[in-house]
């Protein structure tokens, strides 16, 4: 007779990681979208109505450490969701983001993207004070991104 064997994902995950239980069914969720390597659903603590969070079934800590495969497969589901979301809230405005890292307020150690529609008036603010920067700093800068890329 045939027994069942429990098949493991294919993809990495963390026991301890929160969108990693939610991925397993182990902790609720108001889910949007699924397919074979990804998940949406509604943030538990939305910013402003409609705030909506795209993650990769499997665990990588942001998107520093995610493969670039994976965030293919995002990056071609992002569009249609921040399209659907802004359509739901009724707004033509959003902020598609990622947080990576503590100093940069990732609170949720497993990649995801925000998505913010927005509206006027909705009273959600985000500070982006512009700086200045030097053209021999500029070009320094080129120098160390570009040959990282290399
Ligand atoms: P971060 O600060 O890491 O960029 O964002 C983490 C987000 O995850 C926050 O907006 C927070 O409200 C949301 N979040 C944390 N725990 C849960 C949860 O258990 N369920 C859902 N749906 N969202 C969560
Ligand atoms: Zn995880």
């Amino acid at each position: 007779m045939a027994t069942s064997v429990p098949t493991q994902p294919a993809y990495p995950t963390d026991g301890g990681c929160i969108f990693c239980k939610i991925v397993a069914g182990q902790i609720p969720c108001y889910k949007v979208y699924e397919d074979a390597q990804m998940l949406a659903f509604l943030d538990i603590g939305p910013i402003v109505a409609g705030h909506t969070l795209l993650i990769p079934k499997g665990h990588y800590a942001s998107i520093l450490d995610v493969p670039e495969a994976v965030s293919a497969a995002l990056g071609a589901v992002l569009p249609r969701l921040a399209r659907a979301v802004c359509a739901a809230a009724g707004v033509a405005a959003c902020h598609v983001l990622t947080n990576a890292g503590a100093e940069a307020s990732q609170s949720v150690g497993h990649l995801h993207y925000h998505i913010l529609p927005r509206r006027a008036g909705d009273g959600y603010h985000l500070p982006w004070p512009a700086g200045k920067v030097t053209p021999e700093r500029a070009a320094e800068l080129v120098r160390q991104i570009s040959a990282q890329m290399r």
